[in-house]
């Protein structure tokens, strides 16, 4: 019986502690390691918006929907397209209203999931300061699990919810992350609901993003009334860090960032001139799209581990978790847990890799020269489709 055995999960992101939750609450007794220390040990990041294929289709066979629905912010779906001289090209603002209840993409912050996640499993159930350094293959499918802190473990199922440089991913496949080709800057404008009100206006209280010359300002209203903004450029790896701004040093970075803008409108700038959180350089990752591997008994992957892609059509943390609900489903409802884990891959590539696909077509396309035009007409058709 499957829930005899012992299964182990790397990472305690969107993808673990939804599959922790779904196995927990059907009696079984996973273990997630998660190398951070304690829940608070690293800021967790802005907004997401889960999809109701996705997302909230996960939340749904974990139980917690409804938790969702009541603290989710349908407000944050408001979405403006600009271009640089913050002209709009595209609003949407059908789901201003804070009640609405239509076919969505509601907003959660990071921060406020991971905490609905983790009030949902059981506290021992989670072992924190756990970073695995690697994991050998025994006999049967077992595999031994190496931890930093000297601690090992046996374990039946290894499940690599270890996002984008999973340690599990090299005995599946020999692909790595690479660089995508795009480099963000995040800066952010906390408590701009009350201090910069002009900048909120411009932004609206969902996201606007704004596209020109191949870089793109991304900008996103967060539930504690911040805006993040991520500047992002289509770059080197290497420029990141040899283009001379200081990320120690906001003030000081500013100017260097005002002048990669020089030529956008004034109104645009005001969320560098703002700016007075942190700052934070990301360079952005894949792994090729489609991936995939030759199942192997007692290993798997979810989320990032699996198909690690850009950012851009906002699929990460919804597939790990639509990942983790399928892997959770398939181990609950076969008797065989290799074959239920054989049948959660076959399913997760073909759905993985359609959205790799239309992810990096949305790269492309949001690094173009006149990318504000071609999303204005993309957006409006999708528009029509719908009505
Ligand atoms: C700038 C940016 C914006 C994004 N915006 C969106 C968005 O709007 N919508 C969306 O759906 N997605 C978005 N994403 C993607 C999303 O953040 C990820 O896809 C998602 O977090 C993946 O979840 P995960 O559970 O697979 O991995 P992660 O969230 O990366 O979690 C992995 C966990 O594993 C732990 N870990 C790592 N290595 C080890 C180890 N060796 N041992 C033990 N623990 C380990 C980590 O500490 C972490 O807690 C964005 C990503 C970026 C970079």
């Amino acid at each position: 019986m499957n829930k005899n055995k012992r299964i182990a999960i790397i990472g305690a992101g969107p993808g673990g502690l939804t599959l922790a939750c779904i196995l927990q609450q059907a009696g079984y007794n996973p273990v997630i390691f998660e190398g951070e220390t304690s829940p608070t040990q690293r800021e967790q990041g802005g907004t997401l918006d889960l999809a109701e294929d996705m997302g909230q289709k996960a939340l749904k066979v974990a139980g917690l929907l409804e938790r969702f629905k009541e603290i989710c912010r349908y407000e944050g779906e408001a979405l403006k397209i600009m271009d640089k001289t913050a002209t709009v090209m595209f609003e949407s603002q059908e789901n201003v209203n804070p009640k609405a209840t239509t076919d969505s993409r509601p907003e959660i912050d990071r921060t406020v999931l991971r905490q609905m996640l983790l009030d949902s499993v059981t506290t021992e159930s989670i072992k924190w300061g756990h970073n695995l350094l690697h994991a050998t293959p025994l006999e049967e499918g077992q595999h031994e699990l190496h931890f930093e802190n000297g601690v090992t473990e046996v374990v039946d199922l290894v499940v690599g919810a270890d996002g984008a440089f999973s340690k599990l991913r090299p005995l599946l496949s020999k692909e790595t992350a690479e660089y995508s080709g795009v480099s963000m800057i995040e800066i952010n404008i906390l408590d701009a609901k009350n201090l910069f009100p002009d900048v909120v206006d411009l932004n609206g209280l969902g996201s606007a993003f704004t596209f020109g010359d191949s870089k793109a300002m991304l900008a996103q209203m967060n539930g504690d009334g911040k805006i993040r903004v991520y500047l992002s450029f289509k770059v080197p790896a290497e420029w990141l860090h040899n283009n001379g701004i200081n990320y120690d040093k906001l003030e000081e970075a500013k100017p260097k960032l005002l002048k990669l803008f020089e030529d956008w409108s004034p109104e645009l700038k005001k969320y560098i001139h703002y700016a007075n959180g942190a700052i934070f350089p990301r360079r952005i990752y894949m792994l090729p799209v489609g991936h995939k591997w030759t199942h192997k008994k007692g290993v798997t992957l979810l989320g990032d581990a699996a198909h690690l892609m850009s950012p851009f059509a906002g699929a990460g943390a919804n597939l790990a978790m639509l990942d983790a609900a399928e892997l959770g489903l398939s181990i609950i409802n076969h008797e065989d847990i290799d074959e239920a884990v054989l049948n959660y891959e076959l399913k997760m590539f073909e759905y993985a890799g359609e959205i790799a696909a239309e992810t990096k077509e949305n790269m492309d396309l949001f690094f173009e020269t006149n990318a504000a035009e071609k999303i204005k007409v993309l957006m409006e058709s999708f528009h029509k489709e719908e009505n």
